[in-house]
């Protein structure tokens, strides 16, 4: 089932075209890749998809309706939660407050039971409630970042590169968090530079570059394009 279907999408800043007619689709239950270069647009889909920049034209739909110029609360509402870049978690706020934060608009169980949830997937995270969120290792932040995401139920996860400065092995865990992710039936959206995780990761990837689609298909497809490789994806 298409769970967020976007057309034709064009943001601009100014006078930079930062998107120039963006399609992409994600079904239910995929775990969708979006890699590209620095610049190429990535981060500013995400954030179009989230009601965060101003859509200059084409349209967003998740689960059938039309979300291309809602506020943000609504887009959090209706099942979409974005891991930002960088992860930027309230450095002064304990790890529960940062977790209690990003369930506010959260409907179905309680509180409890969702940190519950968080706590369980994170279970480094346990022993730190109290701490101060800027405290904790790059790595810790980044979980806590995507606990604080999934505190509000989404239906979709959006992830803004987020292997980014971790060291091999928590990207390693991020990538099985994925898959624990999807069995739960999670559907992702997982923008990386890192193609190893990029498709290491992925059902589906599209290639962005200069604020287009350039391709898509399987990362098994992908990788069988040399030229792709050399020239978006790197050395993977
Ligand atoms: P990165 O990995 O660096 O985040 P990206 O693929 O996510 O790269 P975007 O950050 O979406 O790319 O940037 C797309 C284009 O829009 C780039 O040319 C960038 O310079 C420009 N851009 C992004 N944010 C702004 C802004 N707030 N004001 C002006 N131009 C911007």
């Amino acid at each position: 089932m298409r769970l967020l279907d976007v057309e034709g999408l064009e943001v601009s800043y100014g006078a930079v075209r930062a998107l120039r007619g963006v399609d992409l689709y994600v079904d239910s239950g995929e775990i969708v890749g979006l890699v590209g270069a620095n610049g190429a647009g990535k981060s500013t889909l995400l954030r179009a998809i989230s009601g965060l920049v101003k859509v200059h034209s084409g349209s967003v739909r998740f689960s059938g309706a039309e979300l291309g110029r809602a506020a943000t609360m609504r887009i959090v509402a209706a099942g979409i939660a974005h891991v930002p870049e960088g992860r930027r978690v309230w450095p002064d706020m304990s790890v529960a407050e940062n977790l209690k934060l990003g369930g506010v608009i959260a409907g179905g169980n309680t509180e409890a039971e969702r940190l519950e949830r968080a706590l369980t997937l994170f279970p480094e995270l346990r022993d730190r409630l109290r701490q101060k969120a800027g405290t904790l290792s790059g790595g810790e932040q980044q979980m806590l970042a995507i606990g604080r995401g999934l505190m509000s139920r989404p239906k979709l996860l959006m992830l803004d590169e987020p292997s980014l400065g971790l060291a091999p092995v928590v990207v390693q865990r991020l990538k099985e968090l994925f898959a624990t992710l999807k069995r739960d039936g999670l559907t992702i959206l997982l923008s990386e530079q890192n193609a190893r995780l990029a498709l290491g990761a992925t059902d589906r990837a599209y290639v962005l570059a200069e604020g287009r689609i350039l391709t898509s298909g399987t990362p098994h497809d992908l990788l069988e394009n040399a030229d792709l490789i050399s020239a978006y994806l790197g050395e993977s």
